[in-house]
């Protein structure tokens, strides 16, 4: 007998990020030599000391059930962070720990979306967002953008219908690592407002950001904005604490309530000990964060110079996060049947377009150290020049 999961279950797709990065990992612990630009996953250890408060937190007896919000200390930190840095005016009240920034988006889904819901979100988007919409009930509504990989103001209020729900903003993005201006970002705020919108920001990568690039937080535009607006976000990517699972969701205090009723039904607290090492990571020195921003910076030039020799490849120059995401339509294969080939003949691990809603991309994360962007490079150039 074959038990039958749930409809909904057969309506959602495997991530492939994750997929791709797991068998990159069992390929190399098979002995071959990958090398894997998958995951967005940084290679550094997490700085000491947030592993230090972690271990003294544990060695302290932390170990027990937390509240389901979060520990009142992290909240506090998380809150003042976003009033300080991002001109966002929350209190701890406003913050809900949870399991990673993945899990923050989840359970605002969960709480937000109804069945018949829509939900906007520009392509090329991060993976999951689309299968937690649907998860939730609600209906995807994918829009395209041009080769600026941004939604304007007037694509998104060309979207809008009585039933839209929410719109999805994530800058600096995954899988373009594009940056919305200030500008851009205010527009977006005034459709936001015109057509009575919320917004849920994803700002993951908030600290990832090259050159003269700015963040801008959409919901620092103005309190009416702020009233409406989400903030998703967590430690993983900064602070190199992926596995640790620690994020946080910001937001006006009753959907902070209704969010938290599905966490407490599905995971109560987030690892105890973990978020003292989330609160080292915000109260301890940030130099960390620059020591791994200026290695992202400098990997970024080096893979983006290698992949603009291609023929058949071109690729922008993001602004921030830690990916590249070059078109490959002149090379005549679409995004799966390039990346299976690559990984397959030269053992290179990369993500498909497909998987973000573009099947004439490929995504590279760079989140991994020099000789092994150089060798992968060499690589790539050698699956291209067989093909030409
Ligand atoms: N967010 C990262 C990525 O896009 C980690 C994998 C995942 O959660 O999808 O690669």
């Amino acid at each position: 007998m074959s038990i039958k999961p749930a409809t909904r279950i057969s309506q959602v797709t495997p991530s492939m990020t994750l997929a791709i990065s797991a068998k990159a990992k069992a390929m190399a612990s098979s002995g071959l030599d990958v090398c894997s630009f998958s995951a967005g996953e940084p290679d550094f250890d997490t700085p000491t000391h947030i592993k230090v408060a972690a271990q003294r937190a544990l060695d302290a007896g932390k170990t027990k059930y937390g509240p389901g919000l979060g520990e009142p200390r992290l909240r506090e930190l998380i809150a003042h962070k976003l009033r300080t840095e991002n001109q966002l005016n929350y209190t701890a009240e406003n913050i809900m720990v949870t399991n990673g920034g993945k899990h923050s988006l989840f359970n605002l889904m969960m709480a937000l979306v109804e069945p018949g819901d829509e939900v906007i979100i520009p392509a090329p988007y991060w993976l999951s967002y689309p299968e937690m919409v649907t998860l939730a009930g609600g209906t995807p509504v994918i829009v395209a953008t041009d080769g600026s990989c941004k939604i304007t103001a007037a694509q998104l209020r060309q979207a809008v219908t009585p039933k839209t729900k929410l719109f999805v903003l994530n800058s600096p993005s995954n899988p373009t690592g594009r940056v919305y201006t200030p500008s851009e970002v205010q527009a977006l705020a005034s459709v936001v407002i015109d057509m009575d919108l919320t917004v849920v920001s994803d700002e993951i990568y908030e600290k990832i950001l090259y050159d003269d690039a700015v963040h801008q937080s959409i919901g620092s535009i103005n309190g009416d904005v702020l009233s409406r607006t989400v903030i998703s976000s967590g430690f993983a990517k900064a602070y190199s604490m992926t596995g640790w699972r620690v994020g946080y969701l910001a937001a006006p205090l009753d959907l902070i309530k209704a969010a938290s009723k599905v966490q407490d039904h599905s995971t109560s607290n987030v690892c105890t000990f973990a978020q003292y090492g989330a609160i080292a990571a915000l109260e301890g020195d940030q130099s960390c964060v620059e020591a791994m921003r200026f290695a992202f910076a400098q990997r970024r030039q080096v893979m983006l110079d290698r992949l603009n020799t291609l023929p058949g490849l071109t690729c922008p120059k993001p602004e921030g996060a830690f990916y590249l995401f070059p078109n490959i339509q002149e090379t005549g294969m679409n995004s799966l049947d390039f990346c299976n080939a690559l990984l397959e003949e030269q053992q290179v691990a990369v993500i498909p377009g497909i998987a973000f809603g573009t099947d004439s991309h490929i995504r590279l994360s760079y989140a991994t150290d020099l000789p092994t962007i150089e060798k992968g490079m060499d690589r790539l150039e050698k699956f291209i020049y067989s093909r030409q």
